[in-house]
């Protein structure tokens, strides 16, 4: 039923996303002429998998490749090194009524747990006074060691109330699954600590190419509703599945990611569905670039007379990825959101490797990019 349901809402909207205009217009032709180069370069995996091979070796010889990282990679996905310096790029989106997520990372440096918790409680205080900055995030893995028995969540619990005191709802990011049960335990105990049955500050997140996240979602909505506050939750599909797939077949057991798209498709549309069924108790934060889950939330907003601008629902991509999705839905009254990297360059070098990879492994995200970015410097000549 749900998928004749999403094909007559792609038919019917299959035209929301397409205005390059729109889409593109915060980008001059020099910018948009600088990613196509870029989208080009990761549409050959031979050439993402070398490239990521010398980053690697660059970084490790310190070698002075900054200013290579940055004009080819970091300028597309980041928006700067510190938080004064994403100031531009918050200011930019916000002319076009998108806000911004300030995300410190800085990925798998467990060492630097006082840098990371400095910065995070930064981008809170900065949310405080910025009402562009609509959330602020972070990874546990950065802030606890999932492999000490002893864990100390002072930290976390710190960052949680400060986000708190100062009203600014916070992302806590799924990760993998080896440390994802715990992650899962831990953001349970803060949602039920630090939101009311009126105010969602911790938002979850949950990751539908998993097998068994459809049900874990269900039943962490109902304990809540037992024990009388909302959550925030925020769907995505998964970022790791061929680590969890190389993991689990090293060590013989099941790969909990679905065996198929489609199945993680039909958990993503249904998980939208139950929680637009339940938008009284659960805030959505949909992170996402496939257009046609966008199309289904924005249909299920409608079917359920919720308005555009609704509060409690969120749409949101990375920087420097799907722009026609970011700037469509704003300009028709969506509330949308970028997630904004920053830290310091050589330290950035693992999240600009999976975003290089991603786009060149996500079946069509780097053509689909290509293309629209050709679509809009060819309508400009005209
Ligand atoms: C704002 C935002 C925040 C995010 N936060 C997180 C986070 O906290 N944690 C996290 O893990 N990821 C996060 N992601 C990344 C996300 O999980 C996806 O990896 C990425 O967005 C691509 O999925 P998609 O829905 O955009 O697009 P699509 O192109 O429709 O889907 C691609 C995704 O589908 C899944 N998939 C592909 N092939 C198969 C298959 N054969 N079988 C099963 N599943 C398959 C994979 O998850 C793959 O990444 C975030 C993304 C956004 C936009």
């Amino acid at each position: 039923m749900l998928k004749v349901v999403l094909i007559i809402f792609v038919i019917l909207f299959k035209n929301m996303f397409e205005n390059t205009e729109i889409g593109f217009k915060s980008k001059s032709n020099k910018r948009l002429k600088k990613s196509k180069k870029l989208f080009k370069l990761l549409s050959f995996p031979f050439l993402v998998k070398a490239g990521k091979f010398l980053l690697l070796i660059s970084n490790k010889l310190k070698l002075p490749s900054n200013k290579i990282i940055k004009n080819l990679f970091f300028d597309q996905f980041c928006g700067g090194e510190t938080i004064e310096e994403c100031k531009n790029c918050i200011n930019e989106l916000n002319e076009y009524n998108i806000g911004s997520i300030l995300d410190y990372s800085v990925e798998g440096d467990i060492k630097n747990i006082q840098t990371t918790k400095k910065e995070i409680i930064n981008t809170i205080q900065e949310a405080k006074n910025n009402e562009n900055i609509t959330f602020c995030v972070f990874k546990m893995s950065a802030l606890i060691s999932f492999n000490s028995k002893e864990r100390n969540l002072d930290c976390i619990n710190e960052i949680c109330q400060i986000a708190k005191d100062n009203s600014v709802p916070i992302l806590i990011d799924a990760e993998e699954s080896w440390i994802q049960d715990e992650i899962d335990r831990i953001t349970e105990k803060l949602m039920a600590k630090y939101n009311t049955k009126d105010k969602t500050i911790i938002f979850h997140t949950i990751q539908l190419y998993r097998k068994d996240k459809l049900n874990y979602l269900k039943k962490i909505h109902l304990n809540a509703t037992k024990k009388k506050h909302k959550i925030g939750l925020k769907l995505v599909r998964g970022a790791y599945m061929e680590k969890e797939r190389n993991r689990a077949i090293k060590n013989g057991y099941e790969s909990p990611i679905h065996n198929t798209k489609k199945e993680c498709d039909r958990d993503f549309n249904l998980a939208l569905e139950y929680c637009i069924k339940n938008i009284e108790e659960i805030e959505i934060f949909s992170g996402t670039h496939n257009e046609n889950s966008c199309v289904l939330l924005a249909e299920l907003m409608k079917k359920n007379n919720l308005k555009k601008n609704d509060s409690r629902i969120h749409f949101s991509q990375l920087l420097g990825m799907s722009d026609h999705i970011s700037f469509n839905l704003s300009e028709k009254g969506y509330n949308v959101s970028k997630y904004v990297p920053f830290g310091p360059i050589k330290e950035m070098i693992p999240y600009l490797i999976r975003r290089a990879e991603e786009n060149s492994s996500v079946k069509g995200q780097t053509s689909r990019e290509l293309n629209l970015i050709n679509q809009e410097l060819n309508r400009r000549k005209n």
